[in-house]
């Protein structure tokens, strides 16, 4: 009955170019032929539960700065040195920097954004969630304005507003992951580009098409079965559409595999949990296809993606990433730090050393993959937890991380005790052979020196949280004790 209705009002509404009104207004430059295709993807018999309508608001100028853009991500991958960043980010922030009040406030009279890099204040999430007008620019445009609710690791809701222009650049910077990998797409706006997959309990389900990617379709879509008309509805849906590029997290991927859906994608990009290297392997020999990883806040959008040799290189030429040590200053080369950002493109939200309160290692030397721009090493997705040997000395957590990722794991959770009982909770791959935990196990207890860790399979892991996320270490130790 809905869509009956809807169908009758958006037929009044039609406007000169055979496009509805309402949907030119979501998408400007949507041709017929993309209208005709977006319904075909909304109105399929086997289509999911939609439950939210959005578009990607892109002007014909917004499209040609994307396509500026575009350009520089692939030529402009120059070295990087520790300190300063390069000139133009320097200056952008120079001019943001007399429009918004934080910055404003704390970059004090007479000083030098280059000289005095390194003694600058640093933005935190704290900023973002107590005021973020502060930290937006003066006189903002905010009649375009997207606003975003992110939780993160803390469950904290925050509201990140950005821009259409911004929030379509987040494509070609897939595009340079992907070419990276060897693979380029030509998009059409008679078909489906890009489908997003999730699997949790609750999340929006859309349809619509990317102007920057030559109005070929969009969609995102829960697997959840309920959220599906018949039992293989996904599976004739994934077959009828076949779109070449699929973003999720690794848990939809895994539940992709194993609901048996038919995606013959050509690259799968993965985001927001850590993607395990066995992980990877096993959903690359099933899709046939390079998976590659990337690593996304919604307060600073892409930061950096994994090569084809494994690390995570910075992604975005507009954007500075450093690691600090909690005293704020840059850590020294070779030191682990927390990583902070600085730049990007977000209208609304200037960074200046976003600490992002996930960690790692800054590499500056040249990498065998032939980018030029540094990569993260040891990329952790929180900042590190102490754990404790039997002997009581320290055990990191990005050793246990390079224990687990030897093995067919999707997500866990490791938790030690006062009284130094480990646990192991693991959401394995579908259909893995059975017998590595007991292999895992003795590893475990070999890094603990000899303390057991008891490992406990649990296929429900993560699919019981918000947002499908498991906070992968907990121990009742502290780095301040
Ligand atoms: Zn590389």
């Amino acid at each position: 009955m809905a869509r009956k209705a809807t169908a009758q009002k958006t037929r009044a509404a039609k406007s000169a170019g055979g496009v509805p009104a309402d949907l030119r207004a979501r998408n400007p430059l949507i041709t017929p032929r993309a209208a005709k295709l977006l319904h075909d993807m909304k109105e399929h018999p086997d289509a999911p539960k939609w439950n939210y309508t959005c578009g990607d608001r892109i002007t014909r100028e917004d499209c040609e700065a994307v396509a500026a853009f575009r350009a520089e991500l692939f030529s402009a991958r120059e070295p990087r040195k520790p300190g300063a960043p390069p000139l133009e980010i320097v200056r952008r922030i120079a001019a943001q920097a007399p429009h918004s009040e934080w910055l404003r406030k704390r970059i004090g009279a007479g000083v030098d954004l280059v000289r005095d890099w390194d003694a600058l204040p640093c933005m935190t999430r704290e900023d973002f969630s107590r005021d973020m007008g502060y930290v937006m620019p003066d006189g903002c445009d905010l009649d375009n304005m997207y606003v975003y609710d992110t939780s993160g690791t803390t469950g904290h809701v925050l509201f990140v507003p950005n821009s259409p222009r911004a929030v379509s650049s987040y494509l070609p910077l897939l595009e340079f992951a992907m070419a990276r990998h060897g693979v380029r797409v030509k998009f059409s706006e008679e078909k489906a580009g890009c489908i997003l997959v999730c699997a949790q309990a609750h999340t929006i389900a859309y349809a619509s098409v990317h102007a920057v990617w030559n109005n070929s379709g969009y969609a995102k879509v829960n697997l959840k079965p309920s959220e599906w008309p018949k039992a293989d509805s996904a599976k004739r849906y994934f077959k009828d559409f076949n779109p070449p590029v699929l973003c999720g997290d690794p848990v939809a991927f895994v539940e992709l595999m194993r609901q048996g859906i038919p995606a013959k994608p050509k690259a799968l990009l993965s985001t927001a949990l850590a993607l395990a290297p066995e992980v990877r392997k096993r959903l690359e020999k099933h899709f046939k296809c390079p998976v590659i990883d990337t690593y996304s806040l919604n307060e600073t959008g892409l930061i950096s993606y994994a090569c084809p040799k494994g690390f995570h290189h910075v992604l975005p030429h507009d954007l500075h990433v450093e690691t600090l040590g909690a005293d704020g200053h840059a850590v020294k080369p070779g030191e682990r730090g927390e990583i902070a950002v600085s730049g990007g493109r977000n209208p609304f939200v200037p960074l200046l050393r976003y600490r992002t309160g996930d960690w790692a290692c800054l590499e500056y030397k040249p990498c065998a993959c032939g980018d030029a721009l540094p990569r993260l090493l040891d990329l952790e997705g929180r900042a590190p937890v102490l754990f404790r040997a039997a002997d009581g000395s320290a055990v990191n957590n990005v050793d246990l991380s390079r224990v687990l990722r030897k093995y067919p794991v999707v997500q866990f959770r490791f938790e030690q005790k006062k009284d130094g009982a480990c646990a192991l909770q693991v959401r394995p791959i579908p259909d893995s052979p059975s017998g590595w935990t007991e292999r895992a196990k003795r590893e475990l207890a070999e890094l603990f020196g000899g303390q057991p860790v008891n490992v406990r399979i649990d296929e429900q892991l993560g699919a019981r949280a918000k947002g499908g996320k498991v906070v992968p270490y907990v121990s009742a130790y502290t780095l301040e004790k």
